[in-house]
């Protein structure tokens, strides 16, 4: 376990993480950057970029390998560790194998799944990277009508599973690039599916829905829930704040786009600034 002491710590290297760092490092502020599994957060998931100009056509992988030139670039270099509790006397205390003893903090830690059931299903995942490396999953039902759900649904098609998606509406909500791919793709695609419930057995993952006031269950390998995310946040007990930023994780229309988050992280890092005496 390391004791680190520095102005700021900066929690989550993902887009908005990332670019509190290197806003932080323009602006001669000392701080850390600490990453719980891989700088580049959720974008290293994507398959395409269809929605940020700047980055067009580029695979999420291809961003966050951007993100990491960057820090190198700049000198920057993560520590990895996951933080558990931040604790406040005098200045902050966080924790998590080692201990950062700082004067303010950037949380930018994103968001997680929204659960759509509560039960520990064997079957059941919330991102498409736990699906392609088991070997017995050939079928998926995807249930989600978003960019992330339409992107991952897409992502295992590519890699030959026999997809088929669930729209709660007629119309997903994406951009028109991914609504392209998605017709041209073999996907199976159920609009107006309300969802009704899911079940295991050893052979099957049912997932049940409601149309036309008709009870139909279908029977796959695997589902892929992706119903939306919320913020995931490390909790603060009742302390002064006044030296931490939260980045927010901000959506147009319900579509995620990076360089909003990227946006939000120099935001954090301006309030940083100011709050050290800058
Ligand atoms: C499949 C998919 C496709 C996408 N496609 C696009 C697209 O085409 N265009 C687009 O603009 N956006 C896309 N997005 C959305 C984009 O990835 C997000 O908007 C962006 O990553 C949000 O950045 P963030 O830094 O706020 O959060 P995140 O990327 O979630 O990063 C948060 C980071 O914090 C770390 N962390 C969390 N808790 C802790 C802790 N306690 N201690 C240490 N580290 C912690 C996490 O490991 C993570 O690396 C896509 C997302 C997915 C999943």
């Amino acid at each position: 376990m390391k004791e680190y002491k520095t102005d700021c710590l900066i929690i989550g290297g993902g887009p908005a993480g990332v670019s509190a760092a290197l806003q932080l490092k323009k602006r001669g502020v000392d701080f850390i950057l600490v990453e719980k599994k891989a700088i580049g957060g959720l974008v290293r998931l994507a398959r395409k970029i269809t929605n940020s100009p700047l980055i067009y056509g580029k695979t999420g992988i291809e961003v966050a390998n951007i993100m990491r030139n960057a820090l190198i670039k700049s000198g920057i270099e993560p520590v990895f560790d996951k933080i558990t509790n931040v604790e406040k006397s005098g200045e902050y205390n966080a924790f998590g194998e080692n201990s950062y003893k700082v004067k303010s903090i950037i949380i930018a830690t994103g968001t997680k799944p929204k659960k759509l059931v509560d039960n520990n299903y064997r079957n059941v995942f919330y991102g498409y990277d736990k699906i392609i490396t088991n070997k017995e999953i050939k079928s998926v039902g995807v249930i989600g009508q978003g960019e992330i759900a339409v992107d991952q649904a897409l992502s295992l098609h590519d890699k030959g599973f026999d997809v088929k998606m669930y729209f709660k509406n007629t119309l997903p909500n994406i951009n028109f690039e991914l609504l392209r791919e998605l017709k041209k793709s073999k996907i199976k695609i159920i609009n107006d599916a309300e969802f009704i419930s899911i079940e295991e057995n050893t052979n099957f993952t049912t997932y049940s829905y409601k149309k036309s006031n008709i009870i139909y269950k279908n029977n796959f390998d695997a589902l892929l829930i992706a119903v939306g995310r919320i913020k995931q946040m490390i909790k603060l007990e009742d302390m002064d704040t006044n030296g931490i930023q939260t980045t927010d994780n901000i959506t147009i229309a319900g579509m995620n786009y990076i360089s909003l988050a990227c946006n939000s992280g120099i935001n954090a890092a301006e309030g940083i600034y100011k709050y050290l005496g800058g």
